[in-house]
């Protein structure tokens, strides 16, 4: 396949050929890491994400991290706490109190550039069971040339989920209640995908976690949180915990690693949809049943940036990759011969049941006063399993608590968890459209509200 440019990829999301995009090559960047250790968040961002950005402008794509940044309201952007001796990467300051704002303000801010200078619109068709709506809402909220439609299965998003993306009024958003389950949502998702004309007659488009654009943001926080903690502990290395979905964030991580950032262990943490820890201890990659969990934004069973990870452990071979990603297809499972004793050599995992998160909630609390939501306390409970005395362990911190506050009920018996901007959503206006299940009915929304 010929090489496509940063702008390309971003405004893509997948390749042609149906698979992930990757950057040609990863650099090295050893010896930059003790210049680098003493930057502010945005100079570090501008220092990575120029690496691989490198058809954008240097004053463009500062002003581009700049913006993305400050509607963060922690002047680190992703702040490092220590509590009990873990060092938590609090990445949940951002306009909806979850990590997803750190790729989605800065994937809003490049398409608004890049629209405004092809002289195009895009029109955003997304299907959200909670968190990644109002992060992607956010992120596109009033930006020119761009719509952004988000549909959420009707009542079963938790109560403020549904105020986050429903109480936001500008003209480019428009969310959709379907009358069915998530599932119907990403089913109506690529039907309308899948019928060409229609999508290349009203330019859709995705925010979806395979587009480039997310890792690379996610990527400048791995250094970041790492070089404040080796600062801060004048460790050599550190080991960095995260709770996973979609092998999106982690895969960030795995990147940032190749880069040459000394981390030693990557700890991979599933809730009880543990296909991407059972892989990584024992070789088996096999789909299961989806299993509702108190960290729902984990409950995901087929990793969609598992195919990128893979493409480095074939060698990087595309047409062995291929061939894997298809016979997955076919059978819902794959297997992989292990590196040397392990997996991998760098990521190692475990999974935290929910009995022992709200265990850890629950402690947390009582001993240190701090409140971890529950995908936090899934990485927080595997990553003492795996702590090594010594080596400093980060872990990322993926939502404010107050957005699972039922979790945090459940662990503490109290109803601890608050935020302002979450407390104030209870006195605002919503619009919201409700739709039945079924492609016709959110073609039809759509045709109706994009100007031909
Ligand atoms: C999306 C999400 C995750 C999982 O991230 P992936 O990139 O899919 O692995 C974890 N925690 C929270 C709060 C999330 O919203």
């Amino acid at each position: 396949m010929a090489p496509v440019r940063f702008q390309d990829a971003i405004m893509t999301g997948m390749a042609r050929d149906g698979g992930l995009l990757l950057p040609e090559h990863i650099p090295s960047v050893t010896d930059r890491l003790a210049a680098w250790r003493d930057l502010s968040y945005e100079d570090l961002a501008f220092e990575v994400m120029r690496l691989f950005a490198d058809d954008l402008p240097e004053a463009d794509l500062r002003d581009l991290i700049n913006r993305s940044y400050a509607t963060f309201r922690h002047p680190d952007v992703t702040p490092i706490r220590c509590v009990d001796g873990i060092h938590v990467l609090e990445l949940f300051h951002g306009p909806t109190l979850a990590f997803k704002d750190v790729a989605l303000q800065f994937l809003g801010n490049c398409f608004e550039y890049v629209l405004e200078r092809r002289h195009c619109q895009l029109n955003v068709l997304a299907a959200t069971s909670g968190d990644t709506g109002s992060a992607a809402i956010s992120g596109l909220r009033g930006r020119r040339n761009i719509r952004i439609f988000v549909m959420h299965p009707h009542g079963r998003v938790s109560p403020i989920q549904e105020r986050q993306m429903t109480s936001v009024l500008d003209d480019n958003v428009f969310n959709l209640a379907v009358e069915g389950t998530f599932d119907d949502c990403q089913r109506i998702m690529k039907t309308l995908f899948a019928d060409l004309d229609f999508k290349d007659g009203y330019e859709l488009g995705t925010v979806n976690s395979i587009n480039w654009a997310r890792v690379l943001a996610q990527i400048v926080y791995y250094f970041f949180g790492a070089f404040r903690v080796m600062r801060l502990t004048g460790a050599s290395r550190v080991q960095i915990a995260v709770p996973t979905g979609n092998f999106g964030d982690i895969f960030a991580g795995y990147v940032a690693h190749r880069m040459g950032l000394p981390v030693s262990r990557l700890v991979l943490a599933t809730n009880e949809n543990d296909i991407l820890a059972r892989f990584f201890t024992t070789g088996d990659y096999s789909q299961g049943p989806v299993r509702a969990t108190i960290s729902p934004s984990m409950d995901i069973q087929v990793a969609s940036n598992f195919e990128r990870y893979l493409y480095y452990r074939v060698e990087q071979d595309p047409a062995r990759l291929s061939a894997l990603m298809k016979s997955f297809a076919v059978s819902g499972r794959l297997g992989l011969p292990p590196e040397g004793s392990r997996m991998d050599d760098t990521i190692v995992a475990g999974t935290a049941n929910t009995v022992h998160t709200l265990e850890t909630i629950r402690e947390f609390h009582a001993r240190h006063g701090y409140l971890l939501d529950p995908h936090t306390a899934v990485g927080v409970q595997v990553a003492r399993e795996f702590h090594r005395p010594g080596e400093p362990m980060i872990c990322l911190a993926t939502a404010h608590p107050a957005k699972f506050g039922q979790a945090i009920i459940d662990a503490t018996g109290q109803d601890l968890a608050h935020h302002p901007v979450l407390d104030a959503l209870a006195n605002l206006p919503t619009r919201c459209t409700l739709l039945p299940a079924d492609d016709t009915a959110v073609r039809e929304f759509m045709q109706q509200h994009i100007p031909r």
